[in-house]
């Protein structure tokens, strides 16, 4: 993995930047066509993904972005980055990628309020233990076959794979270690 492409239009893109430059690749905001024809992978951070998924209609990068996902480019999203990814959003129609087979409930957990830290455990070698960051958190409420899960808590999944697609429900980039980001980089 060569350069990792953050998606920029809004969100935490810049801890994403921070946390992958801490585990060894390098990384650049992404905004512009040119940046996701040349990206050797993407993550899409936390934030707000109705306003994320508009302006990359707006911008015209979805298509693109969707067709570099399906060649196999490997791709990590995070909280609104993983609802982007989500074939399916309960009860909702909002502009997505839709390449990864959950269903996920937007803030599932209340409010910013309701945002909060738990300790969990990960099946990824390296990162066993962790402290998870939920805010304003989605939750899947189900994963098709070729879904692996790789993290849960208190019984749901919070971390998946799917081939090329890494996607988490939590924050990785806001807890010290970028132990989440080296195993994406392996990918
Ligand atoms: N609630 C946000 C959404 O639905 C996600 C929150 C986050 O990314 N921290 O897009």
């Amino acid at each position: 993995m060569k350069r990792v492409g953050v998606l920029a239009l809004q969100g935490d893109f810049d801890a994403h930047r921070v946390a992958l430059e801490a585990a060894g690749a390098s990384a650049f905001d992404a905004r512009s066509l040119e940046d996701i024809e040349s990206a050797d992978a993407f993550v899409l951070p936390g934030g707000e993904s109705t306003v994320m998924g508009s302006l990359l209609v707006r911008f015209g990068l979805m298509e693109a972005l969707v067709s570099r996902i399906k060649a196999g480019v490997p791709v990590f999203g995070t909280c609104a980055g993983l609802i982007l990814l989500a074939k399916t959003i309960e009860g909702r129609e909002q502009p997505g990628i839709r390449l990864l087979d959950i269903e996920v409930k937007r803030n599932a957990y209340g409010r910013q309020v309701d945002s909060f830290r738990a300790p969990i455990h990960t099946r990824i070698p390296g990162a066993e233990s962790l402290e998870a960051v939920f805010i304003r958190a989605p939750k899947i409420c189900s994963t098709g076959p070729g879904v692996e899960i790789l993290a849960e808590h208190a019984g749901d999944p919070i971390l998946v794979r799917q081939g090329n697609i890494l996607a988490g429900t939590f924050h990785p980039e806001l807890v010290e270690g970028a132990a989440i980001h080296r195993y994406f980089i392996g990918m």
